[in-house]
């Protein structure tokens, strides 16, 4: 199919399938989950040769089984692909895969081809769903399952099959040297085993843009039978990953399903933090305090234990115990932009100008280490109003539908800010950037 055909195509996939935008499908942004998948990831990130702070791992509010890289910055999996996968190898060697990718630069030729598509409009719609998927911020429970503008972007960002050998064989070699049990790829392969079989409508969205066929899953076996892996303890591995797969578990499913899995009885930390999730999702606050309690009281001096508990109190209207919480967790952990954009939410919660101006504080630092975070976003613009800086409200407003793909929207509030802002302060000129970037004319021609 032709490059113009293929857009075309998936446009008119976009226009159907795009959801109202409070329901949009996207990221699932959460601070202690996100810490133990980046555990997981770091010996991966660092095998390759690349620096584990400078590469999120991003989880996307859809149940089919999918994983992608957009750019150099993120690994995108799919909340789907993390539940169905059932050990922290195969998780593993789905991240060392996706690293590979990065690493190998695929995304440079795909870039190349984007910058050679500007000029077709329908690019920048593909373009606005790939950046509201990696901004998106829905609320609890906003949904399970509404993947098909995360299915199209999968679908969009394919590979070739030459790509993914080459990130098959990479990836395997990570694993080997990070002390990662290669032989778990073939986990991943079985997963997926069959899918060619399907029709293409049947076919999961991880087998079309990463076709597995029987001659590529051998490729990988031989490959990784010839390695020699680095043996290593895998306990605080393990412990992480638990702890990631259940809150996420929890998060997305119901608290009966959690309660029966786990039980009472289990006083382990990832146990515990599903229990804390269940009864917070019930709602039952008293008995969710009780388990986070529990979780402190072992380790006092893991901050997301304290954000876990900020966040559970925010999200039931309890400012002033979330703001406690937060402070706990934002004073062991004073660089993390996910704790920060949570305390300054909370913050704003209280709505007066002592912890308003405090909370402009603690998101505008949240903001400059964390670009993928649109409630974080929406808050900001609260307190830049609240402060008195409307210029900037509108460019943070402006920010935030840019990166959900509206773009009229985001050129509304770009030129507001142009309006309001200094001419020439760096503020103003982002507003003009977004001008430019969302100009009606700019991709027909
Ligand atoms: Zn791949």
């Amino acid at each position: 199919m032709s490059l113009f055909r293929l857009l075309q195509a998936l446009a008119l996939i976009v226009v159907v399938a795009l959801p109202a935008p409070a329901r949009a499908v996207g990221l699932l942004r959460d601070a202690g989950m996100e810490h133990g998948l980046n555990q997981l990831a770091r010996p991966i990130i660092a095998a390759a040769g690349l620096s584990p702070s400078r590469i999120q791992i991003l989880v996307i509010n859809d149940m089919s089984l999918n994983a992608f890289v957009t750019n150099g910055r993120a690994v995108f999996i799919h909340a789907g692909l993390i539940l169905r996968l059932q050990s922290s190898e195969a998780l593993q060697a789905v991240i060392a895969h996706e690293v590979a990718h990065i690493a190998n630069g695929h995304y440079v030729r795909r870039s190349i081809n984007a910058q050679n598509a500007q000029r077709n409009s329908l690019f920048g719609l593909a373009a606005g769903v790939a950046a509201g998927v990696a901004s998106g911020n829905p609320a609890l429970g906003a949904g399970i399952a509404q993947g098909t503008a995360g299915s199209a972007l999968g679908v969009f960002l394919s590979h070739t099959r030459a790509e993914e050998a080459a990130a098959d064989k990479s990836g395997l070699r990570y694993m080997a040297r990070a002390g990662i049990p290669p032989e778990a790829m073939a986990e991943v392969f079985d997963l997926f085993a069959g899918q060619e079989a399907l029709a293409p409508e049947r076919q999961s969205a991880w087998a079309r843009t990463h076709p597995v066929s029987r001659e590529r899953a051998r490729a990988a076996e031989n490959f990784a039978a010839v390695l020699s892996p680095r043996t290593s303890d895998r306990t605080e591995t393990e412990y992480w990953y638990q702890r990631a797969r259940g809150k996420l578990s929890a998060y997305l499913r119901s608290p009966s399903y959690t309660l029966d899995r786990v039980g009472l009885s289990d006083m382990s930390d990832p146990a515990r933090i599903q229990r804390a999730m269940a009864y917070f999702k019930m709602p039952d606050m008293s008995k969710a305090r009780t388990e986070v309690a529990g979780l402190i009281e072992a380790r006092p001096d893991d901050p997301y234990f304290h954000e876990l508990l900020g966040w559970m109190e925010i999200e039931s209207g309890n400012a002033e115990r979330a703001i406690d919480a937060y402070r706990e967790a934002v004073a062991l952990a004073p660089r993390a932009p996910m704790i920060l954009a949570g305390y300054g939410r909370s913050l704003l919660a209280l709505n007066t100008p002592a912890t308003d101006a405090e909370a402009l504080t603690a998101l505008e630092t949240a903001r400059s280490r964390d670009r993928n975070n649109q409630r974080l976003l929406r808050d900001l613009a609260v307190a830049y109003a609240r402060t008195g800086n409307n210029g900037m409200a509108s460019l943070s407003t402006a920010q935030r539908y840019e990166a959900m793909g509206r773009r009229e929207d985001a050129r509304l509030h770009a030129a507001r800010a142009v309006d309001q802002l200094p001419v020439g302060s760096p503020g103003w000129s982002r507003a003009q950037d977004i001008m430019r970037a969302t100009e009606p004319n700019r991709t027909r021609r």
